[in-house]
């Protein structure tokens, strides 16, 4: 197998050339479980909302004109017509000289054009006074005013959240057709790394990556799959990946991919099916020895196991992919600009990303503080970073004070 560095962008073009990125089919989901999902239709109201004309507050429907002219010291008295039940259609009219006793919701009888307020109101027995005049429609919502009967109220490849959900139950649809969400495998490798629940025995750690990886892939719109962690057998390993592929849209995996006795996931991932390998390294740091295959349409990504490493190298190249299989609209990374504390030295010849924290300085001025590389592996340092700059090949550092651009992880 070759070993030959790609520059990011040649990673880009590879994966490009052997991965189409459309997302695993549709399905419609009941209302209350759309959230968060991609919509694979547009929505187009089918009736209006409200439907009929409503009041919005408690009162007395009443006909505007006949209040003009109503004072605080000098109100117009006006005879009670009846009561406007919620939720039915009104039996009662509004006449000359009448109104009606309505409640917020309640539709605006016939006759009458305005409410007025219970608050501005006094009533003994069946004769109204009327303190404040109103003018047509005051305190009407009117029907249609809402939504329209065929409107669109919202496009394929929109996110639903709460705000959303709310106006496809305002028009009464029970189920949404949304993109599938598409699968992405995880698993870790290693004998070291152990499960969460399990008593750590002497020399391991518990799993971290494959659970940054997954709550990512949940986060750029996919379902992760956890298949556990593997050892570093080729059996074991062709076993666990053929299982991998054939459940999910795409694998990933962390760990056994340097150049140690044990990383033998390249050559694990090169016997899966054609073309096999297609990015053996990367000129880029953290995260040069990342490995990924395409067999038969899928990628399998493999990541160092570094944390750090491994939750960079998704947020370059994997996570815009399942974006896009989740059928969300391609997006630019949220960035930001913030000033640097220190110098920060590249790698040399390649492609450098350093994580650091935002915060600010005593005179409020943004900074982008760098975490210390020499705790790189450590998962507190990674919590702590709100994104990372990024420092070209053929630059050797970036000066203290130096204005730059900060990708954010959110
Ligand atoms: P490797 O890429 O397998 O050589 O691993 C590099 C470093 O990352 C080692 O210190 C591993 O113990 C650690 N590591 C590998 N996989 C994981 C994981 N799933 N969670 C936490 N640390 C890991
Ligand atoms: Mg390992």
């Amino acid at each position: 197998m070759f070993r030959k560095l790609l520059t990011i962008e040649e990673a880009k073009t590879a994966i490009r050339r052997h991965f189409k990125s459309k997302p695993p089919g549709t399905e419609h989901v009941p209302l209350l479980q759309a959230t968060g999902r991609i919509l694979a239709e547009d929505i187009i109201a089918q009736v209006n909302v409200p439907p009929f004309d409503r009041s919005i507050v408690d009162g007395y429907a009443v006909r505007a004109e006949e209040t003009f002219g109503a004072e605080e010291t000098c109100p117009i008295q006006l005879e009670l017509a009846g009561t406007i039940n919620i939720g039915e259609l009104p039996r009662v009219k509004v006449t000359k000289g009448k109104a009606a006793e309505i409640v917020t919701g309640a539709p605006i009888p016939q006759g009458a054009d305005a409410v007025v307020m219970m608050e501005h109101t006094e009533r003994t027995d069946d004769a109204i006074r009327i303190f404040a005049p109103v003018v047509k429609d005051q305190n009407i919502m009117k029907a249609s005013s809402d939504i329209k009967e065929g409107q669109r109220l919202l496009t394929t490849c929109q996110q639903l959240g709460s705000r959303e959900i709310g106006m496809i139950a305002a028009i009464g649809k029970p189920l949404v057709k949304t993109y599938r969400l598409p699968t992405v495998a995880v698993l870790s490798t290693g004998p070291e790394i152990a499960e969460p629940g399990k008593k750590l025995s002497p020399g391991k750690i518990y799993d971290i990556n494959a659970y940054t990886l997954s709550s990512a892939v949940i986060e750029a719109g996919g379902r992760p799959l956890y298949l556990g962690v593997v050892q570093d057998s080729l059996q074991q390993l062709q076993k666990a990946l053929r299982s991998a592929l054939s459940q999910a849209d795409m694998v990933i995996t962390s760990g056994g991919v340097s150049v140690g006795p044990r990383d033998i996931m390249p050559t694990a991932v090169n016997t899966l099916g054609k073309p096999g390998v297609i990015v053996s390294g990367i000129s880029i740091k953290p995260g040069k020895p990342t490995t990924i295959a395409s067999v038969d349409g899928k990628l399998v990504f493999s990541f160092p196991g570094h944390p750090t490493s491994a939750l960079l190298v998704l947020h370059l190249l994997a996570l815009p992919l399942i974006q896009q299989l989740a059928g969300k609209k391609p997006r630019q990374p949220s960035q930001t600009k913030a000033y640097t504390t220190t110098r920060l030295f590249s790698a040399k010849g390649r492609r450098t990303y350093i994580m650091v924290t935002l915060k600010h300085d005593e005179t409020g001025k943004r900074t982008a503080e760098p975490l210390p590389t020499s705790q790189s592996g450590a998962i507190t340092t990674l919590a702590k970073a709100d994104g990372y700059i990024e420092i070209p090949e053929n630059m050797q550092y970036i000066e203290k004070n130096e204005q730059c651009t900060i990708r954010r992880f959110r």
